[in-house]
């Protein structure tokens, strides 16, 4: 059983003094799903500092949004990491980030560990990511996205979000995961909430001036940034034949990902699959590729649009 603590409401306003960017939030589930995942709910109140010391005594646990959508701004840019040799990569971020003259602060996860940078006042979600996207970069530092499946991700995980939006939440520190029912702390402290938020409040911030300084001239590397969403201009015919296009056949209902439409199926269709109208994967960019998740072969999907694949076409 994890430690039960009894926090006061002052540690309770500083945590949210540092952590929170805006009130909403997400409480993780009690127990485990089937498959394993302890996915966190959305509230529809707003956080307080009850719930906050809710969650740093460790009766529920909660999650924590990284941009405020009215300054696009966060308090914070955390790396998360949990892939095999992570923390190595997190310890070398830091020392890099100190040659910088920035602090870092490393938190041990379920799997690896997450590395926080507290701004001065909340800094431009985009420029963080500049920062540390080229930063990793010049580590030979592997980050998620842009083709590599495993590598460290960056919160703020958006340059912006639109009113309405929320974009990705991060569990929130210092509380207990409520998959492997532990708390994780922070590595240069005593392991309870007032003498690592101590910790954290001895930490240099980052000044927007020196964010500003650190990524002159820089911007974020191509395979990270989101795709064009221009609207797919078809080819010229090629010997009067006009090229196959899936889009000129099937509806898409929203976006799979930042890469890909999704679709129903044909072939699943066909078949009285698919209800849900998400297995066909259709890549924005270039909507000559597509991929049904449930495995139907490129041949089934033409042959069930009425438009079978001529052997002899290169296609
Ligand atoms: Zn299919």
């Amino acid at each position: 059983m994890p430690n039960h603590f009894c926090v006061g409401r002052q540690t309770a306003e500083e945590f949210m003094r540092l952590f929170v960017n805006r009130l909403a939030f997400g409480i993780q589930r009690d127990k485990p799903l089937h498959d394993g995942s302890v996915p966190y709910i959305k509230q529809t109140r707003p956080l307080d500092s009850d719930v906050v010391r809710m969650h740093l005594n460790g009766d529920l646990t909660i999650n924590l949004y990284a941009i405020n959508p009215q300054t696009q701004s966060s308090k914070w840019v955390a790396i998360d990491a949990d892939y095999d040799g992570s923390l190595e990569a997190l310890f070398q971020l830091q020392w890099e980030l100190k040659q910088d003259g920035v602090d870092a602060a490393l938190e041990q996860s379920r799997r690896g560990g997450h590395l926080w940078i507290f701004g001065e006042k909340p800094l431009l979600a985009s420029q963080c990511r500049i920062y540390i996207y080229n930063l990793a970069l010049r580590l030979g530092v592997p980050v998620k996205g842009g083709g590599l499946k495993e590598g460290i991700e960056i919160f703020p995980r958006q340059d912006e979000i639109k009113d309405g939006a929320y974009g990705n939440a991060i569990r929130a520190p210092l509380g207990v995961h409520r998959k492997s029912n532990r708390r994780y702390w922070f590595y240069e402290a005593d392991l309870n909430p007032e003498a690592q938020l101590a910790y954290l409040r001895c930490l240099k911030k980052l000044t927007a001036t020196d964010l500003e300084t650190l990524t002159q001239g820089m911007t974020l590397p191509q395979a990270y940034r989101p795709p064009d969403l221009v609207p797919f201009a078809p080819r010229a015919p090629v010997d009067g034949r006009r090229e196959f296009r899936i889009l000129d056949y099937v509806q898409t209902t929203g976006k799979q990902d930042v890469r890909n439409w999704k679709a129903q199926c044909p072939s699943c269709a066909q078949g009285g699959r698919d209800r849900s109208r998400n297995n066909l994967g259709i890549k924005i960019s270039d909507p000559r590729f597509y991929v049904c998740r449930a495995g139907c072969s490129k041949e089934e999907i033409r042959a069930a649009l009425g438009q079978p694949i001529r052997k002899s076409a290169t296609v």
